[in-house]
């Protein structure tokens, strides 16, 4: 059998013959796909509260595993060619970054939050939100220290990563703090930003782990800032917080005023 496979393959009809390129005729598959760098910023609400599957959206491709600790996680196609350059700079330097979480949308982090919300997954602290913090606002304070709020999170855009370890006190020495001052340094260069910072008058706590790609996010917070309302942060466990806690002013907009910049 392999033999007559062989002569079926060496056929005249199955030969491919080289066709000059000017002549080649791009699929429009091909055409289609934009180079990642010139990619529509989608001002979009359903989009910015993450209201869609990244693994079938056109924007969105599969990060390489080399790059992460685990498989199936999505980013934006800008994001991802940003994140690959400073990567490299990184390397260079004597930096291994590796990407702990990128993309979550809506529906992800509305199973985190519901679990954390009923009582079926313990808080951080090891309490039962359920049994001990009756009042919604205070309930999904409590919630808010760890995860963030479904149709909140900067991890709904393709955007924003979290890197190689998610503890502050990580990055407060050795490998961690020389990680830590490269990107300072480093990542701005590449169009990434630590949205949140210490000191911040409000929102989700320091996260020296949690970088953000601002030449969209920005586009994507300054939309946030004009179009989305506390009342549309709805359809899970609990959203009768989020007017509450004026969740957009608070959380989505609560960043690092340097990470707005586009410059
Ligand atoms: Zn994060």
């Amino acid at each position: 059998m392999a033999g007559l496979a062989c002569q079926q393959a060496q056929s005249a009809e199955q030969i491919p013959v080289a066709v000059p390129v000017a002549q080649q005729t791009i699929p429009d598959t091909v055409m289609e796909q934009p180079p990642a760098d010139t990619l529509a910023i989608p001002l979009d609400l359903d989009y910015i509260m993450g209201r869609f599957d990244p693994s079938k959206h056109p924007d969105f491709v599969l990060i390489d595993p080399q790059y992460a600790d685990k498989t199936g996680m999505y980013l934006r196609k800008d994001t991802y060619k940003a994140f690959l350059e400073m990567y490299e700079h990184a390397k260079k330097d004597g930096i291994q970054l590796k990407i702990k979480s990128a993309t979550r949308n809506f529906y992800a982090q509305k199973s985190i939050w519901e679990a954390k919300w009923s009582g079926t997954r313990t808080i951080e602290s090891g309490e039962n939100l359920a049994e001990t913090t009756p009042d919604p606002k205070e309930r999904a304070m409590k919630i808010l220290r760890y995860s963030s709020m479904p149709g909140s999170s900067r991890h709904h855009w393709g955007t924003d990563v979290d890197l190689n370890n998610l503890e502050n006190g990580w990055f407060a020495e050795g490998e961690g703090l020389n990680m830590y001052n490269w990107l300072k340094a480093h990542a701005g260069e590449h169009g990434f930003c630590q949205p949140y910072t210490a000191g911040r008058p409000y929102g989700y706590f320091e996260e020296r782990w949690h970088w953000s790609y601002t030449p969209v996010s920005a586009k994507l917070t300054a939309y946030a800032r004009t179009h989305l309302k506390n009342e549309m942060i709805d359809g899970f466990l609990g959203s009768e917080s989020a007017p509450m806690i004026d969740i957009v002013k608070h959380y989505v907009l609560g960043i690092n005023e340097a990470c707005n910049s586009t410059d």
